[in-house]
Formats: structure tokens, sequence, C-alpha cells
């Protein structure tokens, strides 16, 4: 199977590429990448809408993962076939342009492989079936913009059911109605207009997760909540009507880069130099008490004595927060973070109506609540255990994703396998329109789409003959947005169920999928650089996010 790389020169073999190197050629190398691909999309099927199951994770070190989302899944499983990979991303760019859909997209990518695989058994080229992909692809994108419907950011009712939608199956079923409202609380919050559009960046939405309570605990907070304490005893727990300094500079007396030496030579001099440097702290103190601040937020370290002379002004500090922290209070508040002690003036102070430590499952969290009109908001994901917490924060993500996406594009379309199903029967009637080869490669994406309502039943217990055929006959009579209510097993109207989805979690699928499918397609000669002689598995602890 496997042939070294020789090209014949007057009978004698001339070697152009390194003896280790691998080749594999033809319909070996489409084979093999074809089944890899295929691989991926298989391993991933079962966990795709609300009756799909979780997969447990656990890696070299033992750490578990229990999910139900696809990306998360797949990012856990260190794949390592290079067309296996191409699948791995296809669901890595559905998460960061969209944020939902991961499943979706892969296993649709799966699925136009499969159909591909037996047209290439018919003797189809694989140039003719990309083409036919590709122009059923742009038809589908054009049938799934005509089927959509507008939504607004007013909407609140259908982004709540956006939000339901993106986080059903995922196991956080009872708090679900109260984290859909939050999260589309959160993104009006944060969204912003620019030219007559809405534009949310996701990144304004800070997730602060910590595991005791339930799911229901889960709370949203109009400001900011960071991980870290008020440094010292003494200074205020709960700061009503909060101007807050926002310092990216250290509260200590700087030690000299370079090697000094001092020579002190009486205990005079001693006490002058203690002297001196408690007047630069009292310095620093003073110039904070000066902007008229009643909080500091620091990025660097402060000094014990600094952290006294603060608590006696009535100032409360904490210390080391984190770079994202202080981007995200900046937002919130409306304060400037400042280097420079010299340059802090009033005008840098942010406000917030509350700052308070609070006591989270044994750990001190600081709230910064009921800021004025802020451009940045947390989401405290609560839950009882960590497994359980890392899990709702992922349905929190797949839901902000939706809600986001269904905001930008202004435009839904019906899930529940609905859209998919309406894709498919166009299709077909559209692949009339070509001969041939053509028309067949145009089908076979017609029949790939249809993955989704299959897998769908499939995971449901369902009969997927049966419901498929009742499916394809619903949507000849025009019912476009009926789709399959997985509880019941019955085809229904998946908008009357609430079942909606934006659109572009659709199209971004369609599009990478065929993408990568069109890629691995187009591939008959795989060319590998010999493996490099690797040690075990090392992990190196992870750096704490950005600290100073
Ligand atoms: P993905 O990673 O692709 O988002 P999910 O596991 O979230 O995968 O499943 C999404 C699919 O489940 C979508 O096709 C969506 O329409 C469908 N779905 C979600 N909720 C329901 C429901 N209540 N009834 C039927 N289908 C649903
Ligand atoms: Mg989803």
């Amino acid at each position: 199977m496997v042939q070294a790389v020789v090209g014949q020169l007057g009978g004698q073999p001339i070697l152009i590429l390194p003896e280790s190197t691998l080749r594999q050629t033809g319909k070996t190398a489409q084979k093999n990448n074809l089944a890899a691909a295929r691989a991926i999309a298989d391993a991933i099927k079962s966990v795709l809408g609300p009756k799909g199951m979780d997969k447990m994770l656990v890696d070299s070190i033992g750490d578990i993962v229990i999910t139900n989302d696809g990306v998360t899944i797949l990012e856990e499983m260190e794949v390592e076939h290079p067309a296996a990979k191409m699948m791995v991303e296809v669901a890595k760019t559905q998460n960061e342009e969209v944020g939902d859909g991961t499943t979706t997209a892969v296993i649709l990518a799966g699925e136009l492989l499969k159909k591909a695989e037996e047209l290439l058994d018919q003797e189809i080229h694989p140039t003719v079936i990309t083409k036919g992909y590709r122009i059923a692809k742009d038809e589908a994108l054009k049938i799934l913009d005509k089927a959509s419907t507008p939504i607004k950011l007013e909407d609140e009712e259908k982004l709540i059911k956006i939000a339901l939608t993106a986080m059903s199956g995922k196991s956080v079923e009872k708090a679900s109605p109260k984290l859909a409202k939050l999260v589309v609380d959160a993104v009006k919050i944060v969204a912003e207009k620019e030219n007559g559009k809405n534009i949310v960046n996701t990144d304004n939405i800070k997730r602060e997760k910590k595991h005791g309570g339930t799911g229901e605990d889960t709370e949203l907070v109009r400001g900011i909540v960071i991980d870290k304490e008020i440094v010292h005893p003494a200074m205020p727990k709960s700061i009503k009507d909060a101007k807050i300094a926002l310092l990216d500079c250290a509260l200590e007396v700087k030690e000299p880069e370079t090697d000094a030496q001092i020579r002190i030579t009486s205990p005079e001099q001693i006490q002058a130099f203690i002297e001196q440097e408690q007047k630069m702290l009292r310095d620093m103190v003073d110039k904070i008490v000066k902007s008229g601040a009643n909080i500091v937020i620091c990025q660097k370290g402060i000094d014990d004595l600094a952290q006294h002379y603060l608590a006696k002004a009535g100032i409360s500090a904490c210390r080391r927060a984190k770079k994202s922290d202080m981007e995200a209070l900046a937002k919130a508040t409306g304060g400037k973070i400042v280097t420079n002690l010299e340059d802090l003036s009033k005008e840098d102070l942010g406000y917030a109506k509350v700052v308070e430590e609070k006591k989270i499952a044994g750990e001190q969290m600081i709230y910064v609540r009921e800021c004025k009109d802020p451009k940045a908001v947390t989401i405290l994901v609560r839950g009882s255990t960590e497994h359980v917490v890392d899990e709702i924060d992922r349905s929190i993500e797949d839901a902000i994703g939706s809600v986001v996406s269904a905001v930008e594009v202004e435009k839904i379309v019906p899930g529940a396998g609905a859209i998919e199903a309406e894709a498919s029967n166009k299709l077909k009637k559209f692949a009339e329109k070509f001969s041939g080869r053509e028309q067949l490669a145009v089908k076979a994406f017609a029949d790939a789409i249809e993955i989704v309502p299959r897998c769908l039943a499939e995971n449901a217990g369902l009969d997927p003959i049966d419901i498929l055929a009742e499916l394809r006959a619903t949507h000849e009579q025009g019912k476009t947005t009926y789709g399959i209510d997985v509880f019941d097993g019955k085809v229904v109207d998946a908008v009357a169920m609430g079942v909606i989805e934006p659109l572009k979690i659709k199209t971004q699928a369609i599009n990478s999928a065929t993408e990568a499918a069109e890629m691995i397609l187009r591939v008959d000669d795989v060319i590998s650089a010999g493996k490099l002689e690797k040690g075990p598995p090392t992990r190196t602890p992870e750096m704490p996010e950005e600290e100073v």
C-alpha cells in the first residue's frame, strides 16, 4: 500500500524525497481519507439534538469531561489523521463563527463524503462531484434564505426560544428557561448599533464559573464579577456609589533593576531610608485619595503598607486582577485603566452603584454591580459539581452564540430538521435541471442534507425510514416549517413547537461542511514526512491567565 517515492532514470531508481517519507496515491489515498473523515462524523452522530447522548472523555492524566457539545468532544479527542483533522477544523470554524451547530456541521460533512463515496464507486470523477456539490450548495443557501423569516432585537420571546433550542439536550433541562432569559438579557445589554446593524462583541459577556448551588442559581450581573478578594480586613467590604480607580501600576516601591549597593553607616540613615519608602507609598495613596476614588482595582501588587494607608483612608482595594477583567471593568463602569498614578484624575474613575465582596461556595468574589449603562456584563455560572458547571457553561456559550447570530443577521429558520427537509426537497427538484453525472451529484447533496432529521430521529429511538417518508410527504404538501418532534415521535410544525434557530447556523454549517468535503475529495496523493521521535506526552501546568 505504501510506496517509496521513486522515479526512474535509465533503469536507475532516483529518490526525490527522504526514505522515511510515506506515500499513498489514487484510490487508496482517497478511500483512507474518506474513511477517516467519516469516522469522525460517525463518532459524534449520537450527540445530535435534544435526545442526543453525552460523551465522557478521559485524557491521559485522568481529567474527565462529560459533554454533549460536538466541538468540545472533537477537541478533546486528540485526532491525528490529517483528513480527520480537517473535520475537526469544520467544528472549530463553526464554533468560532457561530458558537453553535458544531455537531450539525460535522455530520453534514461526513454525509457529503459518504454520498460522494457512492458516486466514486460508480466511477464518477471527483471533480464532477465537487462541481455538483458546489452548485447544490449555492442553491441550498438560496433556498434557506428564502425560507427564513425576520427577527428583531426586540423580539424577546423568539430570542428566548432560540436560546432554549440551543440549550436543549445539554443537561440543564430544569434551569434552561431561566438561563435562556438570562442569555437574552445579556445579549441585549451589550448589543450596539452600527450603521443600523446590531453588533455584539461576545467578549463583553464574561462568564465566571463557580461550583456549588444548582444551575438555577446562575445569575446575570449588570457589571463584572471578579474572582478576587478585598486585600485588607480593615477595608470596607461593601461600597455604595463606588468610584473605581482601575490601575495598571503597582502600589509598591520598585526594586532597582540593576544590582545597586547602598552603604548605610548610621542608624539615622536607616531611619531616613525607611521614612523615604513610607513617604513614597503615602504619596501614592494620597494621589488616589485626591482623585476621589473609594475603591481601587489594581492589576499589579499592593504593598502591605499601602494597603494600610488605603484602609485608613476608607478606600477598599483588590490586587492582581486579570487583564481581561480590567478591560471588562473599564467597559462596564466607564472607567479608564490608568498606567501611571501621576495621571490619575477624577475623570478616569469608573462608576458602579454597588461594589461588594460576597462569599460564593466558600470563596470570596468581588461584585461590581448596577453599573450605569454597562457595555459588559457577567454571567456567574453555577452548578452542583465542576463537571456540571462546565457543561452548563458550554450550553450558555452555545445559547449566546445562537442568539447573537440571530440578532446580527436578523433572520431565523425552523429547527428540528425542518429547514434541512425543506432544502432537501427543493434541491431534489432543482437537480432535475441537470443531466447525467452532475444531476447525480446534486441529488447526492440533497440526500446528504437529510442527515440532520435522520439523526434526530435515530437519536430519539424513532424509525428514521418511516419518519423521513412522512416528513418528505409533508414538505411536498408545502408545509415548509414541519420538522420532527423528538419527544412525541411525530412530524409537527417546528415553529409552533418553538424550535427555531438563526439562519447563520445553517448557512455556516453548509458552507464549511461542503468546503471540507470538497477539499478531502480532491486529494489523491498523500505524502507524509516520517514521524519525529516523540517522548512521552508531557503537560505543563497552565499559566494563570495574563496574571502579572
Ligand atoms: P449542534 O452542535 O449541531 O448544535 P445539538 O445537539 O445542539 O447540535 O442539536 C441541534 C439540533 O437539534 C438542531 O437541528 C435543532 O433544530 C434540533 N433541536 C433542538 N431542539 C429540538 C427540539 N425540541 N425538538 C426537535 N429538534 C430539536
Ligand atoms: Mg446546539
